[in-house]
């Protein structure tokens, strides 16, 4: 068998949706689970829809997910150029040929002709008018110099049938089919025509890409037989759904959420969960597993384990697995991470990053969510006294003064501060009071942080925020409890 060889072929258009980069990630994973090559192409060719800056987005989505391609615009290779628009001029000699052969014919029809024709006929479509004209007419057109466009002879009677990896055994009747544009009046190919010589010029074996391109697929295959080239494996891949606020679901849009890659990183996923997500929507392993890095699905991916039936794109799972990429990360990557989200919310305040870093990792499902949640350590919120009464700590407006006066002196004795000495002066004055932890550690966390719910205790932001900073935030709580 000739080398795997798989490409992913965007189309410039300024957005990744995540569609679209499950389409790269399994095109990668066939490649490199079968020792063959990923190569890009950008297909180009669509002008009225070309974005600018666009094609800077597919090189920072497939750096940013690790999907390094072997072969492409940036990086060259054998089969280049590989950009479509480079390659405009190569595709007319292969319509020609097919011209030459019998297999396809210039039509000469009249856009005005063709609109009547499309209005007249059942189901609409063109009428193989020129399909048959004779030598001297053709000449004729030639030397007047009327604009023609190629087109395809495509079979009147019988079937196209074709084996998809996923989908099985695909099935059209040839009368189904038009006689298709190869190339267009002004001279370039139709996407149709050039997406096929691009494949098999460039040696590709294994094609991925959504199911929306099945139907189009027999027509695909109409070239490769007519020019007698080998059809790729076709790998075609599953829908991918939103849930709807009713439970029902439809094709994953915005207003589900984002659905660009993009998208999602601002949003404060990572993209190594998002990839692992990804790569789950539409594809099972053999096991239960569920975190997988990019190498271990290398190892593992199996096309046999695509599956055709759609799949559910749920922010809830992805929020899963960010929970669990954090976990794992080391706390000074985590701490990396998070860095601008910390900038975010803190400005150029000094803090331990790292400690506090060590007091958000646990509790972090998306990095946006840091900012609010660490706000307090810029500024101390403006609250309510209420807040120092708690039941669990048997802390009221009565005791929680005394309470945090008696902290207060003790941090103010510290020589040292650090985590195990205001540790160490909390409890041994919890101790000392007969009181519990909690009836000193509550008013003392209020009084230093404003709220309620907060990222590490009482001991963990004390130490975070130092000690002046600490006794003043108290001085604070002791004027307003007074
Ligand atoms: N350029 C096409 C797209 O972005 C790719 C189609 C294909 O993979 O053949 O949808």
């Amino acid at each position: 068998m000739s080398k795997v060889r798989t490409r992913f072929a965007p189309s410039p258009t300024g957005f990744m949706h995540v569609g679209n980069l499950r389409t790269a990630l399994y095109e990668y994973l066939v490649a490199k689970s079968l020792d063959g090559t990923f190569v890009l192409r950008i297909e180009d060719t669509d002008r009225e829809r070309y974005v600018d800056g666009a094609v800077d987005v597919i090189y920072n989505t497939m750096k940013t997910a690790g999907l390094i391609h072997d072969e492409g615009p940036d990086v060259g290779g054998e089969y280049g150029p590989y950009v479509q628009s480079e390659r405009k001029d190569m595709y007319l000699p292969y319509a020609e040929q097919l011209i030459k052969e019998g297999k396809a014919y210039r039509c000469f029809c009249t856009k005005e002709r063709l609109e009547e024709v499309q209005n007249s006929t059942v189901g609409g479509g063109y009428d193989r008018h020129c399909r048959d004209l004779d030598q001297a007419e053709i000449d004729r057109l030639l030397e007047a110099g009327t604009p023609y466009v190629i087109r395809q002879k495509m079979p009147i009677d019988g079937e196209t049938k074709f084996v998809d990896a996923v989908f099985g055994e695909i099935t059209v009747d040839n009368s189904e089919l038009q006689d298709q544009i190869l190339i267009k009046a002004d001279g370039y190919p139709t996407y149709n025509f050039a997406n096929v010589i691009d494949d098999h010029t460039m040696g590709i074996t294994h094609v991925v890409r959504g199911s929306e391109y099945l139907s189009s697929t027999p027509k695909y295959n109409l070239l490769y037989e007519a020019f007698g080239w080998e059809i790729p494996t076709y790998i075609h891949l599953p829908l991918i759904n939103g849930k709807n606020d009713d439970g029902t679901v439809s094709k994953l849009s915005k207003r589900h959420g984002s659905t660009g890659f993009e998208d999602l990183i601002a949003e404060g996923y990572l993209p190594e969960a998002i990839i692992n997500y990804i790569a789950l929507l539409g594809w099972c392993p053999k096991d239960n597993q569920e975190i997988f890095t990019l190498d271990e699905l290398c190892k593992v991916f199996d096309i046999s384990g695509i599956s055709k039936s759609p799949s559910v794109f749920d922010y809830d799972k992805l929020d899963w697995f960010n929970a669990e990429y954090i976990r794992k990360m080391s706390v000074e990557e985590f701490a990396q991470v998070a860095d601008p989200y910390f900038t975010q919310a803190l400005g150029d305040k000094e803090l331990d990053r790292i400690k506090l870093a060590s007091i958000l990792q646990q509790r972090t499902v998306k990095l946006t969510d840091i900012p609010a949640t660490i706000d307090f350590f810029k500024e101390l919120p403006k609250y309510d006294k209420e807040l120092f009464v708690n039941k669990k700590s048997k802390t009221n407006l009565e005791n929680a003064p005394v309470m945090l006066k008696a902290v207060y002196d003790k941090i103010a004795a510290l020589e040292e501060y650090n985590h195990d000495s205001i540790h160490d002066a909390l409890i041994n004055l919890a101790t000392e009071l007969e009181v519990k932890n909690g009836t000193v550690m509550w008013p003392a966390r209020i009084a230093v942080a404003g709220k309620q719910v907060t990222p590490g205790g009482a001991i963990e932001i004390l130490e975070i925020l130092g000690k002046e900073e600490s006794l003043r935030r108290m001085e604070i709580g002791l004027t307003k409890l007074a």
